[in-house]
């Protein structure tokens, strides 16, 4: 099969399999487990922060650091369609009684840092506490430009407001603007990596800030059932992801471009400009021959979204072979239609 709904479907390879299996464990719930708390200290020190905490998911990681930026009552201030606000069902409203201030959001996933600045709330019983911005890097494959997250910083300081990120592809936006992610990291508060994504591990998130921040995101991920036991099996694959696969996060760019270029040359199909910057090419169809698309396609082994426009995700999985034998049997269908 080549599947290229997500970066979340790669499976782990016979040496990262390895490293699980020969994982050293302890119980994590008592801090005793040494290959989590290696993965741990190896987050941290990658992102340059104080402490991280492995967690079962970004949707749990998110949430654990809006819930250790913000009590009830308070609000954060969020892309529309960002993940955090979006895709998470609703999980700060539900576990912290925080509310969203949602901001339109540009293509780019900017936030306009005038509107954000008018939103936030002043010190008066009439209204929420504002406590927090959230940015998201990458956003549908683009990249946020370090200039801005500076001065998204700089907005954050001035009205005494945390500023997290959801950096679920942190790592695609270091490689792509060939920088230490450190260059970005540092001007958040709190981090969230999925290792999951294009880093190829099969579980989990990390959640990278200062020790403060970090032990009260620990309070809530035992409170929500998220204290793992042998937890060594899977950070050691998280463990692999962050040493082998960051480098290599280039070749799916390039995978992604060679995929924008080749499917611009098929006349039903439009690439939407934007597309692989780094793994994500967006591409519209007309709408309704979407759905026998997707079906011709899953006959030929390929597995695409059934979404218009389409998102193609590149990752460890996909080669140029991959590539090719989608856009030949695009066009073998657009020659059917
Ligand atoms: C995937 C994703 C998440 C959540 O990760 P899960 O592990 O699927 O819960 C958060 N933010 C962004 C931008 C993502 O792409």
């Amino acid at each position: 099969m080549i599947d290229l709904r997500s970066d979340t479907v790669t499976k782990p390879g016979q040496a990262m399999r390895d490293a699980m299996s020969n994982a050293d464990v302890g119980d994590d719930v008592y801090g005793s487990d040494p290959t989590v708390n290696h993965l741990q200290e190896l987050a941290a020190d990658m992102l340059g922060k104080e402490a991280a905490l492995f967690c079962s998911s970004g949707t749990q990681s998110n949430l654990l650091a809006l819930l250790s930026h913000c009590e009830r009552g308070d609000e954060y201030i969020v892309g529309q369609s960002a993940h955090t606000y979006k895709y998470e069902g609703g999980g700060a409203a539900i576990f912290g009684s925080i509310q969203p201030q949602p901001v339109e959001i540009g293509e780019d996933g900017r936030l306009n840092l005038e509107t954000v600045q008018s939103l936030v709330k002043p010190d008066d019983f009439h209204f929420a506490r504002t406590k927090l911005l959230c940015l998201e890097n990458t956003y549908s494959g683009r990249t946020l430009p370090l200039a801005y997250q500076a001065s998204a910083r700089d907005l954050a300081i001035k009205n005494q407001l945390g500023i997290h990120l959801d950096g679920a592809r942190v790592f695609n936006a270091a490689v792509k603007l060939k920088t230490d992610v450190k260059e970005i990291s540092q001007y958040f508060d709190t981090v969230s990596v999925c290792l999951s994504k294009g880093l190829g591990a099969p579980v989990g998130s990390v959640l990278c800030g200062s020790t403060e921040k970090i032990n009260k995101a620990l309070r809530w991920r035992k409170v929500l059932g998220g204290g793992m036991r042998q937890a060594g099996i899977i950070a050691a694959g998280g463990i692999f992801a962050l040493k082998n696969n960051i480098a290599r996060l280039e070749e799916d760019h390039q995978n992604a471009n060679y995929l924008a270029t080749v499917l611009n040359d098929v006349a039903e199909v439009r690439v939407l400009p934007g597309s692989a910057e780094t793994n994500m090419v967006f591409a519209a169809v007309d709408p309704t021959c979407l759905s026998d698309l997707v079906s011709y396609l899953e006959k030929r082994e390929i597995l695409i979204n059934a979404r218009n426009p389409i998102r193609f995700v590149t990752h460890l999985d996909i080669d140029q072979t991959s590539i090719e034998k989608l856009v030949s049997a695009v066009k073998d269908f657009f020659s059917r239609h």
